[in-house]
């Protein structure tokens, strides 16, 4: 894949594609996984201090505002209002397909292992955002290989949705 901005051409002007905004990489149950490979390598991953929030109507405060205090040391209202924060890192992947527990829309059964799961062509890129305690085996895979760039990876939730411990673990794909 073509990367670093210097070698970006400058075609593709004039029309402009409506940014229908992104997805994250959202794995809900035990045992699901992502088929994805990484845009962004580890070493330039962003990571920083987010405050976490709902919108009117949401169940859990999924959304998240950087902390202005830790990534500009600038005045933060979030802080001053107490709002609690979570240290989270992100990377953009491109996902190839997913396996999920619950059947869906287009989704096709297919079977690893025991268990059957349901899968996503999903062929789009997405963003991952995982607390620093989900960082482990991603950092492992990178100092094993090098760079993360060059090959392809499953993404596995480990934990059932009413677990309070998750992790996920990151194993080469191919
Ligand atoms: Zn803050």
């Amino acid at each position: 894949m073509p990367r670093g901005l210097t070698q970006m051409s400058e075609g593709g002007g004039g029309k402009s594609k409506q940014n229908a905004g992104f997805k994250r990489v959202m794995l809900y149950d035990d045992g699901e996984s992502s088929k994805l490979r990484f845009l962004t390598d580890a070493d330039e991953m962003y990571f920083d201090w987010f405050h976490k929030y709902a919108d009117p109507g949401d169940k859990w405060p999924t959304k998240r505002r950087i902390c202005l205090r830790s990534a500009l040391n600038a005045p933060c209202e979030d802080c001053d209002n107490e709002l609690p924060s979570v240290y989270e890192w992100m990377a953009w992947v491109y996902v190839y397909t997913q396996n999920l527990g619950k059947a869906g829309d287009g989704r096709t059964p297919v079977t690893v292992g025991r268990r059957t799961y349901y899968q996503e062509n999903c062929n789009e890129v997405r963003l991952m955002r995982y607390a620093s305690f989900h960082k482990a085996s991603v950092k492992a895979q990178y100092e094993r290989l090098s760079t993360l760039l060059d090959y392809e990876f499953e993404w596995i939730r480990q934990g059932g949705e009413k677990d309070n411990k998750v992790s996920y673990v990151l194993e080469r794909g191919d």
